[in-house]
């Protein structure tokens, strides 16, 4: 998982790169680099640490020349060092690349050009792919019959971008498995692991599949399948995301904004699906046997999902990470399977491991996601966006509660051509989803309440975060909102299963989060809260009923909505909690230690 960018045309090349980097960061950061061309010789910058710290220190904004690329870098081979940095160049230094991905074969192609006297200086997966260049240059024609050669022997996922200091009028770019997007300026081009990089500049882009290589200069770009070497034909997309969108405006952290622009981005997700849901939801309601797949924050959104398809639409799908599902459900799939994959990046790694596994079985597929154009929208039969806008923050916020709007709406049309709901339920929930947005604006304003708890709660060890039916999902993504930023442990569970065991841990103020609206299991979550404040746990409750107030230390009033509808607005107090959390505990939140937004490798 890393950033990636590249620049060619009239510009210095450096500032652009500079830039870029600075919004592909929330992909990887852990080390920078920089390589640009000029008069034939590469210059080369590269070191651990942030683009923040490194861009004077390193001095990137010097390099000189009109062509270059970037690269912020999430290790997955090698430790974060200098050396490790990419770009990684070949013996002759006359070509760099930086890359995006998990080479799976690169021990093995390692010792065959160690045997051939290549010298390797970093302990990275990536840089045998130079050298592998390299050594095909020797006998071929010229530098694209090398490149295509060697990308024909690497196994794995890899976006790469890669400068010939004997070519001085191109850059090329490769993708497989991981993302890559090139943007069209005039007289100027620019390829990018995303849009935001290079969104100042140009909004007309050209998404990149799988086995292809792009050959890019000044005034175009070629792009061919690596395989074959035929020529592909490539569609340009107008993006509709205003740079805007992806800046902080005046707010400390990108997870703040976008946490506070939840109301906005649920409502787009209403108003965006609105239209087209009944459509899908004839589509997909001639199948029984249903998985939900996903990872993360998604995971939960599907738990959700879970809830919302039993008991609107009487369908019982089978929830699971995608990163098992890939492996079990071989065997388990046909054409009267539906799988239903839920991806923010649509770029998730397993995930798409999943879609591919279903559609090679035959089944059905609807992907569920924000970022137009991705490989799973690409990939899937079905397509539902959440229209949640760009989310830097790598703690996802409001693409959760987009996708939980997304699952609602399609369980309500899902119901409504079913028949298996009472009409007037729907047409209760449908209007209440409508105000929802408003309802989200008002439990934000539990912000100032919300930071004292994070002040008094600052140095405890443990969370446990507990709720019943279809909150369970609203605690497990409490949980994980905590632990992802605030690096304080945090278990989410279903407050059935407390006595089972956790019930053990819970001693003297230790924070029991209890998420509890009004519905069908209240006065059950109401017993496993006494059940934990006998053990002198610290009760802080969410919920409408007045009863939560005599039971819990602290009580957070949620605006009342019905129980099917609440993960959508309890979860925002609790990204909230963890967000105050972190700050206090000198973490920033956009950037967690160990975490990349969108996880494009295994
Ligand atoms: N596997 C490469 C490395 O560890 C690339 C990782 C990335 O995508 O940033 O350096």
């Amino acid at each position: 998982m890393c950033g990636i960018i590249g620049y060619i045309g009239d510009r210095k090349a450096c500032d652009v790169i500079v830039s870029g980097l600075k919004r592909l960061e929330y992909r990887g950061y852990d080390s920078v680099g920089v390589v640009t061309e000029n008069g034939g010789t590469l210059h080369i910058r590269k070191g651990a640490g942030k683009i923040g710290e490194l861009e004077k220190k390193l001095g990137l904004s010097e390099l000189p020349g009109t062509r270059g690329i970037g690269h912020t870098r999430w290790a997955t081979h090698g430790i974060p060092d200098d050396t490790n940095a990419h770009p990684h160049t070949d013996c002759t230094g006359r070509i760099a690349l930086v890359h995006n991905g998990i080479i799976e074969n690169y021990l093995e192609l390692k010792e065959e050009l160690l045997k051939r006297g290549h010298i390797f200086k970093s302990d990275t997966d990536t840089e045998v792919i130079a050298h592998l260049i390299e050594e095909e240059l020797k006998t071929a024609a010229n530098f694209e019959e090398a490149l295509r050669r060697a990308l024909n022997r690497l196994k794995g996922s890899f976006a790469l971008g890669i400068i010939y200091s004997g070519d001085g009028e191109h850059l090329y770019f490769v993708r497989n498995e991981s993302p890559l997007v090139l943007g069209i300026g005039k007289g100027e081009m620019f390829a990018a692991s995303d849009v935001p990089a290079f969104l100042p500049y140009t909004n007309r882009a050209v998404f990149i599949d799988d086995g292809e290589y792009v050959i890019l200069s000044k005034e175009g770009y070629i792009v061919k399948d690596f395989r074959t070497g035929e020529v592909r034909e490539k569609d340009v997309h107008t993006i509709e995301w205003s740079l805007k969108m992806a800046e902080k405006q005046g707010y400390p952290h990108f997870m703040l904004k976008e946490i506070h622009e939840q109301p906005k981005a649920v409502k787009e997700a209403i108003y965006g699906n609105a239209e087209g849901i009944a459509d899908i939801a004839e589509e997909i309601a001639g199948y029984d046997k249903i998985f939900i797949v996903a990872m993360g924050t998604s995971y939960h959104a599907a738990i959700a999902g879970k809830y919302l398809f039993q008991r609107l639409a009487r369908k019982v799908p089978v929830v699971e990470e995608a990163s098992e599902f890939r492996y079990e459900a071989e065997g388990l799939l046909d054409e009267n399977t539906l799988v239903i994959a839920i991806t923010q990046s649509g770029e998730t790694a397993d995930t798409l491991a999943a879609i591919k596994l279903a559609k090679r079985n035959g089944a059905k597929t609807l992907s569920i996601v924000n970022v137009v154009g991705s490989m799973a929208t690409r990939i899937s039969d079905l397509v539902l966006y959440t229209h949640a806008g760009p989310e830097i923050g790598v703690a996802a916020t409001k693409t959760y509660t987009t996708q939980l709007t997304v699952l609602a709406m399609l369980a309500i049309a899902l119901a409504r051509h079913l028949g298996t709901a009472d009409e007037q339920l729907l047409n209760a929930l449908e209007k209440r989803l409508y105000e929802l947005p408003d309802l989200i604006a008002e439990a934000l304003k539990h912000e100032e309440n919300l930071k004292e708890l994070a002040e008094a709660l600052r140095d405890r060890k443990d969370f446990f975060y507990i709720g019943r039916g279809i909150s369970v999902a609203t605690a497990l993504e409490g949980a994980l909102k905590l632990k992802e930023i605030s690096y304080i442990h945090a278990e989410g569970l279903s407050a059935g299963e407390l006595k089972h065991g956790p019930l053990a841990l819970i001693e003297d103020s230790v924070p029991v989060v209890a998420v509890a609206p009004s519905g069908r299991t209240f006065d059950k979550i109401v017993s496993n809260i006494e059940e934990a404040k006998a053990r002198k746990g610290f009760i802080i409750s969410l919920g409408d009923n007045d009863e939560l107030m005599k039971i819990s230390d602290v009580f957070i009033r949620m605006p009342e909505v019905d129980e099917l509808l609440s993960p959508i607005l309890y979860v925002v107090p609790l990204q909230l909690l963890a967000y105050h959390l972190a700050v206090l505990r000198g973490n920033d939140p956009d950037k967690p230690r160990n975490l990349a937004k969108s996880v494009t490798v295994e």
